[in-house]
C-alpha cells in the first residue's frame, strides 16, 4: 500500500504527517493521486466517491473544466500583480448583488483570515472588546475563537487550544446554539461588540437552524446594538446563490464568504455596510492587509465559479440531491438496528449516531453521539468505495458533478453498512 508507506515517511515530517488535523485518521489516510468530478483516486489507483470535497470549497466538484480554463487563462496573463485588477471589482459587484447587506468587501486568503478581520472590525466599530460564540462553532484556527471549537479541534479533543494567553479568550463568551434565550441573558449581562455565528452549524456536523432561531437572533442583537457577524464560510453560494441569508430571509451586519467563493483556490471575504467597512484601511483605521489578498488567480476561479452556479441553478440542483440523501438515509437508520439520526439541510448531510436516535441540536448533543461508531462506518464507506469525512464532526457535501448513478451507489453502500457496525 502506497499511501501507508507515504504515511509513515509524512510522520517524520509533518506533525501528525499532515497539513491540517482534519485529513488525519488511523491506521493512515489515503494519498490522493488525482481527482475528477465526483471522483477522488488513490495512489494505489482505488477509486471513492468524495462526499468530503475538501470540506466545503468544490461545489462543482473536482477539475470543472470551465474553471481550469478560466485559470489557465489567467495564469498566461500572470498570477500575482501586487496591484490592483479588474476582476476584483467583478467579483465584489457578485457577492454584492446576492447579498443585499454587504455594500463593500475586502477580499483575504482564507476564512480564518477573514473572521480574525471581521471581529476586529466589529471591535474597532463598537468601541467593545467582548464577542459572543456559539459553542461547536468554528471560525477558523486563530486565538480569539478557538474555545469550544467544532472541527479538527472537536474531533481531536482540543476544542481548547493550548498556547493561547487567558487575556485572548477572556473577551469570547460562549452560548449553545438554538438557544435565543442565551442570548438574550449574555447580552444583557455584558456589553459585547458583536455575535458570530454559522446559521448552518457546519463544523460540528451540520446542525440546522431552529424555525425562527435566526430571526430571533437578528431581533435580539437589533435590540440590544449589537452587530451579527454571519460566518457563511460553508453556507454561502451553497443553500442559494445569496447564501443563508438568502435561504432563511435574514441578514447579517457583517457578512464572512471563503471556500466556493475562491472555486477551489484560496480565498476568504468579509463585507458589510458602507458605513462598517469605511473604517477598513486604507480608508479607516481598523488595519488588515496581505499579500496575496485578492490574487487573479483565485478571483478568477471564484467568478467563473459563480458563473456556472447562477447559469446552471446549481444550488436548487444540489438542494435537491441532498434532500434525496437525507430522505433515503432516514429511512435506511430507522430500519437499522442502529441509534441514530440523519442531520443536514441543502446539499449538507450526515448521519449522527445519537443515543436514542435524538435529533442533535446543538454542540453538546453533537459531543453525545457515538465517533467510534461512526469512524466504524467511515472505514466500511471507504472499502465499499465512498470517501466521507473522516470525523463525527464534519459535514457531508453533495456537489453539481454527483450523477443519480452516484447517490445511488451510495446509498446501497450505506444500506450494505449500516447494520454491521458492531465492534
Ligand atoms: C472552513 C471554515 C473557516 C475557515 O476557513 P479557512 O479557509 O480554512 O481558514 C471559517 N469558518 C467556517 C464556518 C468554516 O467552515
Amino acid at each position: 500500500m502506497k499511501s501507508e508507506k507515504l504515511f509513515e515517511l509524512a510522520k517524520g515530517y509533518m506533525p501528525g504527517g499532515v497539513s491540517s488535523p482534519v485529513r488525519a485518521y488511523t491506521p493512515y489516510p489515503f494519498y490522493t493521486a488525482r481527482a475528477k468530478r465526483s471522483k477522488i483516486y488513490d495512489v494505489d489507483s482505488k477509486e471513492y466517491i468524495d462526499y468530503c470535497l475538501a470540506y466545503g470549497p468544490l461545489v462543482l466538484g473536482h477539475g470543472n473544466e470551465e474553471v481550469k480554463r478560466a485559470v489557465v487563462d489567467q495564469l498566461e496573463k500572470g498570477w500575482l500583480y501586487g496591484t490592483p485588477h479588474e476582476k476584483e471589482i467583478t467579483l465584489a459587484e457578485k457577492i454584492i448583488t446576492h447579498y443585499p447587506s454587504v455594500e463593500m468587501v475586502r477580499f483575504v486568503n482564507t476564512g480564518s483570515e477573514a473572521t480574525m478581520a471581521a471581529i476586529r472590525l466589529a471591535r474597532g466599530f463598537t468601541g467593545r472588546d467582548k464577542i459572543v460564540k456559539i459553542e461547536g462553532g468554528f471560525h477558523g484556527a486563530h486565538d480569539g475563537v478557538l474555545v469550544k471549537a467544532g472541527s479538527g479541534a472537536t474531533t481531536f479533543g482540543i476544542p481548547d487550544s493550548k498556547g493561547i494567553p487567558k487575556d485572548s479568550v477572556k473577551n469570547t463568551l460562549q452560548i449553545p446554539f438554538n438557544d435565543a434565550e442565551a442570548l438574550t441573558s449574555v447580552l444583557e449581562n455584558n456589553s459585547v461588540a458583536a455575535i458570530i455565528l454559522e446559521p448552518v452549524m457546519g463544523n460540528v456536523g451540520p446542525i440546522a437552524p431552529a424555525a425562527n432561531y435566526l430571526s430571533e437572533v437578528r431581533r435580539i442583537t437589533k435590540e440590544n446594538d449589537v452587530l451579527l457577524i454571519l460566518d457563511e464560510v460553508i453556507t454561502g453560494f451553497r443553500l442559494a446563490l445569496g447564501g443563508a441569508q438568502e435561504y432563511y430571509g435574514v441578514d447579517a451586519d457583517l457578512t464572512i464568504l471563503g471556500k466556493i467563493v475562491g472555486g477551489g483556490f484560496p480565498i476568504g471575504m468579509f463585507g458589510a455596510k458602507r458605513e462598517i467597512m469605511a473604517l477598513v484601511a486604507p480608508s479607516g483605521a481598523v488595519y488588515q492587509a496581505g499579500t496575496f489578498s485578492g490574487n487573479p488567480v483565485s478571483v478568477t476561479a471564484g467568478l467563473k465559479t459563480i458563473e456556472i452556479l447562477e447559469r446552471d441553478s446549481v444550488p436548487e440542483r444540489i438542494n435537491e440531491l441532498g434532500a434525496t440523501m437525507r430522505a433515503v438515509l432516514s429511512e435506511l437508520v430507522r430500519d437499522s438496528d442502529v441509534d441514530g439520526c440523519v442531520s443536514g439541510v441543502g446539499s449538507m448531510f450526515k448521519v449522527f449516531f445519537s443515543p436514542g436516535s435524538a435529533a442533535v441540536k446543538n454542540y453538546a448533543d453533537a459531543l453525545g453521539c457515538d465517533k467510534a461508531k461512526y469512524m466504524r462506518l467511515f472505514h466500511k464507506m471507504l472499502s465499499s468505495g465512498v470517501f466521507l469525512p473522516p470525523s463525527q464532526f464534519e459535514t457531508n457535501f453533495v456537489s453539481f458533478a454527483h450523477t443519480d448513478e452516484d447517490i445511488e451507489r451510495t446509498l446501497k453502500a450505506y444500506k450494505e453498512n449500516i447494520n454491521d457496525l458492531q465492534d
